[in-house]
């Protein structure tokens, strides 16, 4: 099995230990930089190509600035997103608001901003309405159901809760344009986490052919197309990544092959990757606390589900390599376990791992998207720190670990009535 290679050592790790207690996440700046570059370059033969990060994948201020330095937009879902762009400067149509189940407050919050609003249905066109000024631009989210498979992560199509049918598109943009809507786009998101170049292709080649289709339709002719996220992690040692230029070519050709040909102006690309640009540039540092055997060997880690829970939730893999023994071989199999009273708190199962003590560091790989971002407090576990680190030496932390006061400060002690009896605690 191929073994995945760590961008740091231990004597990192041990400097930013003596300063900050496990557990944390540790975010690899330069891959970060690296990967948007890298998706950039892909596209660079598109005029004006986009890409968004998808901001709930790893929504830490500091991380979504420095990808907007790199040149990417932000792609939000809810209003705190919307707030972060905001608060950065990040605003225009370098925001994408790609919501479902909206209300209008949100939509009037977006529009503020100058998001470009992808409609997850042409009900949402009656609360656009509403707001004190329609948006100069409009996309819509499509769904094709039937027509394509999805993945394990995001489903089926048609039993997902997104987007709008094909009917539902062409009655939307029609009505868009009677409204006076002049600008318009058109989005879908229909695979996550994909490791298959040609599932991704099909995206592109049916988005294509819808814009196509709108154009001799309605007559509007989508100025940007929106291929959605979905580039996968290769969060198994023996898969292999998406080659992105291999991606970005193969777009190219559908492009060549379908829209130059056709009557549409040049369209504007778009994408919005969220757990391709940070996942595989997070790492969950953990320390052994205690080692037990029962029915089966637990090795207990002071990190627990509410850090990542994608083991716990949907039986991920993350891959775990014991620090300073990433080529000692295997010598025990054991169930890696937070101290949550959840029996899925795992971060593996049946996981072959060197010979582990007491005190040693684990580090848990790919937790660099829907890790801290889906962290919780069940059971009083604090959410922790997260930390930024250069390939240059540089150490930020660019978020600070939480305290009880922060667990505490939504009640208030003094108006708790316990009428409990006192003397009754002295027996
Ligand atoms: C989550 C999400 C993304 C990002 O998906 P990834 O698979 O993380 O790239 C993009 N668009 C929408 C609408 C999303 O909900």
């Amino acid at each position: 099995m191929a073994a995945k290679t760590l961008p740091f050592d231990r004597p990192l790790i041990d400097r930013i230990i003596s300063d900050h207690p496990t557990p944390f996440v540790l975010y690899h700046e330069d891959g970060i930089r690296q990967r948007v570059r890298d998706l950039t370059a892909a596209f660079a033969w598109n005029e004006g190509f986009q890409q968004y990060f998808a901001v709930k994948a790893t929504p830490n201020p500091h991380i979504v600035a420095l990808m907007a330095e790199e040149g990417s937009g932000a792609d939000c879902s809810s209003v705190a997103e919307l707030i972060t762009c905001e608060r950065l400067g990040i605003t225009g149509h370098d925001v994408m608001f790609t919501s479902n189940n909206t209300t209008t407050e949100e939509f009037a919050i977006a529009a503020r901003i100058g998001a470009i609003i992808n409609l997850d249905t042409p009900h949402h066109i009656d609360q656009l309405l509403q707001l004190e000024q329609m948006p100069e631009m409009v996309s819509f989210r499509f769904n094709p159901g039937p027509e394509r498979q999805g993945n394990v992560i995001i489903g089926d199509p048609k039993e997902a809760k997104f987007g709008c049918t094909r009917e539902q598109i062409f009655e939307g943009y029609a009505r868009c344009a009677e409204l006076g809507v002049t600008r318009f786009g058109l989005h879908a998101m229909v695979v996550s986490n994909e490791l298959n170049v040609d599932a991704l292709l099909q995206t592109a080649e049916m988005l294509f052919d819808l814009a196509i289709q709108i154009h001799e339709q309605t007559g509007v002719a989508v100025e940007c197309i929106n291929l959605g996220g979905g580039i996968g992690v290769a969060y198994r040692p023996e898969q292999e990544e998406i080659d992105i230029a291999e991606f970005g070519r193969g777009v190219q050709a559908l492009y060549e092959a379908k829209l130059t040909p056709s009557a549409l102006p040049p369209v504007r690309l778009m994408m919005e990757n969220g757990r391709a640009m940070t996942g595989p540039f997070g790492f969950l540092i953990t320390e052994v606390i205690n080692q037990k055997t029962s029915y089966k060997n637990y090795v207990g880690v002071d990190a627990c589900m509410s850090n990542l829970m994608r083991p716990g939730m949907y039986g991920a893999y993350h891959h775990i390599s014991v620090l300073g023994k990433e080529d000692a071989p295997a010598e025990q199999t054991v169930d890696v376990v937070g101290s949550l009273c959840e029996n899925n708190d795992k971060f593996s199962i049946d996981r072959e791992l060197p010979k582990t003590e007491v005190g040693d560091i684990l580090v848990i790989h790919d937790a660099g998207a829907h890790g801290h971002s889906m962290g919780f407090q069940y059971n009083g576990r604090l959410r922790s720190a997260e930390i930024l680190f250069s390939d240059a030496g540089e150490v930020r932390e660019i978020r600070r670990a939480e305290t009880f006061e922060d667990y505490f400060a939504t009640v208030d002690f003094d108006s708790v009535k316990c009428s409990r009896d006192q003397t009754a605690q002295a027996l």
